[in-house]
């Protein structure tokens, strides 16, 4: 065994592994939309595994309250600002340096999520792992997933609750390894046809969540994204795992049926709405975060953070780096932090209402 190889001599070892497995796994790429709680073990566990490549994409930076379950993060990256993506990255590269890293400050959309599909070695990323908190983007990644072939893994958790599932999507000609082999499973659509209402759900905000259960369900998602990037077809789940850990309960729902019986607008009508941009908004309400993200494209790179902050200093405390300007702000007695990216976007914290997040950018930034 090559020295290369060396570290990896304990899963190198496992069935349906082996050397060629490892060399399957460190010529790879897998893309991580989202690197919050789910998303920290996921790049966690692929990097000690040795896939080869990781793109990170997250839009966030790093909070106290996070540490309770985001893995790779510490309180010294709390106190630095770091974006959750580039602390990511800082760790990894401690924890594994055979493996590259991409980060990727940024909100994962329509308008951008093909653009990180093509970031992968091989052309086209091998598989993408789900670490986002919300439907929305659930959909543009379902959308570009079955658009483009690529296997996606689904994962989700809030209070005690968790689900995970591999969708490796049917394509039009049929002729995808996982179809050879007959295990082709249904996307998302075929199974939740359209997303919760806001209000009808528990989130992160209303319910909280349990660390030890977010673990549980990116270490599912990971284990079914080491078998695609092995090419272990054949022992991917083909159901959807969910459990609750305060109830003692795993159930395995069977979904195959789902795409038989189901006229999927997106793996079988091949109709991509979210991907077309019909559902997107420029305005998010944050989840568990009283916060409202404000994306406007047009001024990626063009905000001077030094000349705003000059500005805002009067107003309150102000903090630059080179990723973003944060300022804590008192408007009309009300505190807001108001934190503004180099992408163009901007996250209003202290409120939920849109419009009032629109007025105090407008206010203290610029129309
Ligand atoms: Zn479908």
């Amino acid at each position: 065994m090559t020295q290369d190889l060396a570290r990896y001599h304990r899963q190198i070892l496992l069935p349906g592994f082996g050397e060629e497995g490892q060399k399957k796994l460190l010529a790879s790429s897998s893309l991580i939309v989202g690197c919050g709680a789910l998303g920290t073990v996921i790049a966690n566990m692929l990097a000690r595994a040795g896939v080869g490549h990781l793109i990170i994409a997250d839009r966030d930076f790093i909070e106290i309250t996070n540490l309770q379950r985001q893995v790779l993060f510490d309180e010294t990256d709390v106190r630095d600002a770091i974006p959750k993506a580039e602390a990511a990255k800082r760790k990894l590269a401690t924890i594994n340096s055979q493996v590259e890293v991409t980060a990727v400050v940024d909100d994962v959309n329509h308008a951008n999520i093909e653009k990180l599909i093509n970031m992968g070695r091989n052309g086209k990323v091998d598989v993408i792992v789900d670490g986002v908190d919300n439907f929305e983007t659930r959909y543009v990644v379902n959308d570009a997933a079955v658009k483009h072939g690529i296997p996606y893994v689904y994962g989700g958790a809030v209070g005690t609750i968790g689900a995970s599932y591999a969708i490796l999507p049917h394509t039009p000609g049929g002729d995808s390894p996982w179809e050879k082999a007959g295990v082709a499973t249904p996307c998302l659509r075929c199974i939740f046809e359209e997303a919760p209402p806001p209000g009808l759900n528990p989130t992160c905000d209303t319910a909280g969540v349990l660390g030890p259960v977010v673990s549980i369900v990116s270490n599912y998602q990971c284990i079914e994204a080491i078998k695609i990037l092995t090419g272990n077809w054949s022992a991917i789940g083909r159901t959807m795992m969910n459990i609750d850990v305060w109830e003692n309960t795993v159930r395995q729902f069977k979904v195959a049926r789902a795409y038989d019986v189901g006229e999927c607008v997106c793996c079988k009508r091949r109709s991509f709405e979210f991907l077309d941009g019909k559902f997107g908004s420029s305005t998010t309400t944050l989840c568990g975060r009283n916060a409202v993200q404000l994306t406007q494209k047009q001024l990626a790179g063009k905000l001077n953070f030094e000349e705003i902050a000059a500005r805002l200093r009067p107003h309150g405390s102000v903090n630059v780096n080179k990723f973003m300007l944060r300022a804590d702000i008192k408007d009309n007695g009300e505190p807001y932090e108001l934190t503004l990216f180099a992408d163009g976007r901007a996250i209003v914290k202290g409120t939920k209402e849109p419009t009032t997040a629109r007025s105090i950018y407008s206010k203290y930034v610029g129309a």
